[in-house]
């Protein structure tokens, strides 16, 4: 637009006329330029009123006429010198002055049309520019865009480089750490060929060891069949063992009577500590005792008459034996019930003749009596046997039968809540007791914990009525049952150790009520089981064991498949005499039964 102005501005001068201005050389003049020199060859005329250089002519503008411009020379030098009366050269020089302004208008008109047309020149210029302009425009928005595009290139690539350099210290640190990996690799190496020789020398160690091994293999493999070899042995040996265990018992019992029932004889000392005079025990023989009584003469002329009753047991001890030395007599048959034999116990005589002492003995260890040795020496031998493959679980129970009515002496529950027992017989001929405690034992202690709790019952019952316990049975039963899985043999019996009612006979007038019951149940109980030996020494076909409730538990104790031992305790003073009799001739009669010959109960 500045340069349509500048255009402008020639015309804009040529209009300011009489304006002196030299003239410019034309053949330097641009198109342009050349208008304004034609301006002001206009203003030079004017004003001066001087003669029209022919340069003028010359620097006509392109489509002046050169003729017409050439015509104002004569007039200006004439008007000059025209004298005032020369109206007609006044004239002329008027129509030549008009002739010139004509002239001049009509170059100004060309001047104007050629300045139209570039005008329109111009402007389609511009608008072409303007064109241009609004392409460029557009052209560096798209640049712009590419710009922006560019600048997320270049955060790109700023990313892209940091990760790059990082990646390098990365890499830096991974080629250090190589390094370092190196050097182990190259230490390990070294250290593995070490190894490798240390292998290969320990290799040919093995290899020897092992030729070593199984020369010691096959020994012991020989050595093992030796041990079974002689495990073998040892087995028979025992069940030789036993063989003759029980042989030398049966001749031990023969040596008086054929069978399988002994009865020991032990007489318990003087309270008072002397000597008795009607019980004689000679000093060379330890199997016989003799009660003497004198009879007064009623005359009193001839001497005082003795009347000797002699008896001879399987063993008679005197008032000095000690427990240890009753037990040593009776631990072959403790023995015999770890071989599978049911053994039975009992301790027979009148009230405080010894026959608890003989039994279970007082606390401590000398005064202990049969039932807690007894136990020790079977717990004892089934350890022994545990070597050759023999597995023990010992069962005990203890009951008391007072007026045929049993009662459970390891009972610990409420007393209001007592059971009451029944005897039961199995089908396999086992007995067994209902709601009766069968506690498992694996000790002595525990045996004897057994004991005191058995002697707390009985108390308990005895401050109801007195002196019970000498008027009630109790049988205490260590049920043996032992496995021995490798031999395929199990053996299964009962020890049982009883501590009988008094055998005091009452005269019928002394006994009433209860107290006549309490005998009564008492006599019949301790005669049946007299009965019940004699019948079985008889092989009678029915032996009466439920004539009482003693024999009835026991029946599977007594007879063919067993071993009894009975104690006839003697109260050595001499107003015990009668009763003394009386326990000597019942013993005397058990003794010389026969009940045939003892089976173990091996399978
Ligand atoms: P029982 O049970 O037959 O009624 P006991 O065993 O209670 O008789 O004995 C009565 C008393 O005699 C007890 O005080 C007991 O200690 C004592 N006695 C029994 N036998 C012996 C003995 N061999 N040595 C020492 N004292 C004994
Ligand atoms: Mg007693």
């Amino acid at each position: 637009m500045r340069r349509e102005q500048d255009m402008h501005k020639p015309q804009a001068a040529a209009t300011v006329i009489g304006h002196r201005q030299a003239p410019v050389a034309a053949s330097r003049v641009p198109h342009s330029e050349s208008i304004r020199t034609a301006g002001a060859a206009t203003v030079a005329v004017g004003p001066s009123r001087g003669v029209l250089k022919r340069s003028t002519a010359s620097a006509a503008p392109r489509g002046v006429n050169p003729k017409q411009a050439a015509v104002p020379k004569t007039v200006g030098v004439g008007a000059s010198r025209r004298k005032p009366w020369d109206l007609k050269g006044k004239v002329n020089d008027m129509e030549d002055k008009i002739r010139n302004f004509q002239t001049k208008a009509r170059s100004v008109n060309e001047e104007m049309e050629a300045l139209k047309g570039s005008l329109s020149h111009s402007q389609s210029r511009v608008s072409q520019m303007e064109k241009e302009v609004e392409q460029q425009r557009s052209q560096i928005s798209k640049y712009e865009i590419e710009l922006q595009a560019l600048s997320h290139v270049r955060q790109e690539l700023e990313k892209v480089s940091s990760d790059k350099s990082f990646l390098q210290k990365e890499l830096s640190n991974l080629e250090e750490k190589y390094k370092v990996m190196e050097t182990l690799r190259d230490s390990q190496e070294t250290e593995l060929q070490a190894l490798k020789m240390k292998l290969s020398v320990q290799e040919s160690t093995m290899t020897r060891l092992q030729s070593t091994l199984r020369d010691r293999e096959e020994e012991v493999h020989s050595l093992k069949e030796m041990v079974a070899e002689q495990k073998e042995e040892l087995h028979t040996g025992e069940m030789e063992r036993r063989r003759l265990h029980n042989t030398i018992q049966e001749l031990k019992a023969s040596q008086r009577s054929p069978g399988n029932i002994r009865v020991f004889c032990r007489v318990r000392p003087l309270v008072s500590g002397g000597l008795s005079k009607h019980i004689q025990l000679p000093a060379s023989d330890d199997k016989s005792i003799v009660l003497a009584k004198t009879e007064e003469s009623h005359t009193g002329k001839v001497a005082d008459t003795q009347k000797n009753y002699n008896f001879s047991f399987d063993r008679v001890f005197g008032p000095q034996a000690s427990q240890q030395e009753i037990f040593e007599e009776i631990s072959l048959l403790v023995q015999s019930a770890l071989d599978g034999y049911n053994v039975c116990v009992f301790a027979y005589g009148q009230t405080g003749s010894g026959k608890t002492y003989t039994m279970e003995g007082e606390e401590y260890d000398d005064t202990r009596g049969v039932i807690p040795r007894a136990v020790q020496q079977v717990f004892k031998a089934g350890q022994k046997l545990a070597a050759q493959g023999w597995e023990f679980t010992f069962t005990a129970s203890f009951v008391e039968i007072y007026n045929e009515t049993l009662r459970d002496l390891l009972y610990t529950g409420k007393a209001s809540k007592r059971p009451e027992h029944e005897i039961r017989k199995m089908a396999s001929n086992e007995v067994t007791v209902t709601n009766l405690t069968y506690e498992k034992v694996y000790t002595e202690d525990q045996v004897q914990g057994l004991i005191a709790v058995a002697k707390r019952n009985r108390s308990t019952a005895q401050t109801s009525q007195n002196d019970r316990s000498s008027r009630s049975h109790s049988v205490f039963q260590l049920h043996i049952e032992g496995v021995n899985a490798g031999r395929d043999v199990t053996c299964k019996s009962t020890l049982c150790l009883v501590d009988l009612a008094g055998s005091e006979r009452m005269m019928k007038s002394q006994s009433q009520g209860d107290r006549f019951k309490e005998m009564t149940a008492i006599n019949s109980s301790l005669s049946n089981l007299g009965i019940v030996i004699t019948s079985l020494a008889n092989k009678e076909s029915h032996i009466p064991y439920r004539n009482s409730k003693l024999t009835y538990l026991l029946q599977g104790c007594l007879g063919g498949n067993s071993k009894t031992l009975m104690f006839v305790n003697i109260s050595p003073e001499s107003d015990s005499f009668g009763e003394t009799l009386n326990s000597l001739r019942f013993a005397s009669k058990v003794n010389d039964c026969v009940i045939g010959t003892a089976s173990s109960n091996k399978k």
